[in-house]
């Protein structure tokens, strides 16, 4: 065989590393092929990123974890120094940039723009030497049921693409709600990638409902206040400025997410509560910066996606340039969090602090509705005015606690333990038996919704007091939580049952909201008239007897109250909370 001349090796090889072997015109998307009408199916996508895969040095598929559709979830990763070992890539310098797509497959926009953001910088030939610094993970489909779920017309505002997927997923749970409780496979495996990767920043994609208004990217980040003061102030003042900048700059003005429903948005609007059921407010807990996109539904689709592929090429190159700063504030973050004793469970809008907002609004009016006869809201699109609204994007906490040092976690709740694992909390579980100094909480109220939500009945507005006690833990029935980790704010978030989404809010211990032991009257009788011989308790029925009617003319409310004062009740476990807190 005769070999090549040096000369041809010398060209072949220029040739090659100019481009990385990659055409373009060989990986065309459905997006492009429709000319912007179709979104690729989660088939057609999978079979895009694997030719990819086969194409770029830079880009690898693997699979990360179950789904309730039976399909296993996929992550693409992106790399510079073409290495893919989750291990190697943590302990190099380089920032971690999760991307997640269809997590509501009728808004398919950012699965589409992914492939071409990819695509584009992996064929760019200084993609290696420009991209060092940053590793991209790309989730392509993360609700793979609702992806499957291929239907025309479920998202009724939105103008295309020709059929895409269901909000809902294989179980017709939205998966947005969904990352705290985790009644999905996708969110456990969610989770447990989470975990491994720890992801320096997160994007997910959307397209909203709501409003009419001009912009066609909209954006949100994790809440700044909640966030913290290292990384909220650094997303508020700085990252986000120059996201708004860059893509102004680039011809596409984008606007802060118009959290604007049944009215119009003239008077001026509030950024989004994310708590941590949220894509966004779970990030937080783990000092991620969460980010969202949220393209105008009524844009063409073919205009959100070049919009959100615009926004990740443009977040791409504000990334690179910070990557040092923003893994030196996540880490300086996690030290002000394990040095931190007060902790925020709740939050509500400042009203007090307002930002003027340069807004480009469509003209609002009111008319009669030709259907129902009644007055509804209109937009009329030829007319669009400017000018600044309020914009109230600060937040107060409403609710704070003290940390303790440990948490006890009981055995028994083998499905709380396993979300703690599965999100990275050291847990030990106690060899011996210990006489220890406790603090358990008494649920004293909480407010159970009468409709399910996300597949549960869930609580809000619950409220505790606490107790001292005294108490033998059994060996192997508890695990003890050291608080004291870099997932403090997760373990703090979930386990105070007072916190928006606290496992006790999502119903993870109703358990011990029922009496399990109950007395018989007629023989309870003579115990009652013994009890009433004690002066305290016979103080404060009486006051019940003068006070209350539904009281003194309900005899079982009687001798109840009695039966709650004895040494019958079930005092340590009804209504008691069962993780304890060591102070
Ligand atoms: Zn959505």
């Amino acid at each position: 065989m005769k070999l090549p001349s040096i000369s041809f090796l010398f060209i072949a090889i220029l040739v090659s590393s100019c481009t990385n072997g990659l055409n373009k015109n060989k990986h065309l998307t459905v997006f492009e092929e429709s000319v912007g009408q179709k979104t690729a199916t989660y088939y057609e996508g999978l079979e895009w990123w694997r030719k990819l895969e086969d194409a770029s040095p830079y880009v690898c598929i693997q699979e990360f974890g179950e789904t309730d559709a039976g399909q296993p979830l996929h992550l693409i990763i992106i790399n510079g120094k073409k290495n893919f070992a989750k291990d190697k890539i943590n302990e190099s310098e380089q920032l971690i940039w999760l991307i997640n797509n269809g997590i509501h497959p009728g808004e398919p926009d950012g699965i589409d723009a992914s492939m071409l953001f990819v695509r584009d910088l992996v064929s760019d030939p200084e993609f290696e030497e420009k991209y060092q610094k940053l590793v991209i993970l790309i989730i392509p489909f993360y609700n793979v049921g609702g992806a499957l779920n291929r239907n025309c017309c479920s998202r009724a505002n939105q103008n295309g693409p020709e059929s895409y997927g269901f909000r809902g997923n294989a179980k017709n749970l939205d998966l947005n709600r969904d990352f705290i409780k985790c009644d999905s496979k996708n969110a456990k495996s969610f989770n447990k990638l989470f975990s491994d990767w720890d992801p320096d920043v997160y994007l997910e994609t959307h397209v909203s409902n709501g409003a009419d208004y001009p912009y066609t990217m909209t954006f949100l980040a994790s809440q700044a206040d909640k966030l913290g003061p290292v990384l909220g102030d650094f997303v508020r003042d700085e990252l986000a400025v120059d996201l708004y900048s860059r893509m102004k700059n680039e011809g596409d003005e984008m606007i802060p997410y118009v959290n604007v429903f049944g009215h119009s948005p003239d008077s001026g609007y509030a950024c989004f509560y994310d708590s941590p059921r949220y894509s966004t407010g779970y990030a937080a807990l783990h000092h991620s910066i969460g980010l969202l996109t949220e393209t105008h539904m009524l844009k063409p689709f073919k205009q959100r996606v070049e919009s959100t592929h615009r926004f990740m090429h443009q977040l791409s190159v504000t990334l690179l340039s910070r990557s040092q700063k923003i893994q030196e504030l996540r880490a300086s973050a996690i030290n002000n969090t394990l040095n931190q004793s007060e902790f925020a469970l709740d939050w509500e809008l400042d009203s007090n602090m307002v930002t003027p907002l340069s807004f480009k609004g469509h003209k609002a009016f009111y008319d009669t509705s030709k259907v129902t006869g009644q007055i509804q809201l209109f937009y009329d699109k030829a007319e669009i005015w400017e000018r600044s609204i309020p914009y109230f994007n600060h937040m107060v906490a409403t609710k704070t606690i003290q940390a303790p040092s440990f948490y006890l976690i009981p055995s028994a709740w083998q499905e709380v333990v396993e979300l703690l694992a599965i999100n990275d909390i050291e847990m030990k579980l106690l060899e011996e038996d210990t006489m220890m100094d406790i603090t358990a909480y008494e649920i004293k109220d909480y407010h159970t919704a009468q409709s399910p939500y996300e597949g549960h009945y869930v609580h809000d507005h619950t409220s505790v007091e606490t107790q001292y006690w005294h108490k033998n833990i059994q060996a192997e029935s508890y695990y003890l939580v050291d608080v004291n980790q870099p997932k403090k704010r997760f373990i703090i978030e979930t386990l105070e049952p007072e916190a928006p989404d606290s496992y006790f809010n999502w119903n993870f211990f109703d358990e011990i909201l029922q009496q399990k032991e109950w007395f018989s009257s007629y023989v309870f009788d003579a115990k009652a008239e013994e009890m009433l011989k004690d002066p305290s308790i016979k103080k404060v029925y009486d006051e019940m007897m003068e006070k209350d009617p539904t009281f003194s003319l309900n005899s079982l409310n009687q001798l109840y109250f009695l039966y709650r004062n004895s040494e019958h009740y079930e005092r340590e476990r009804h209504m008691i909370y069962p993780v304890f807190r060591i102070e």
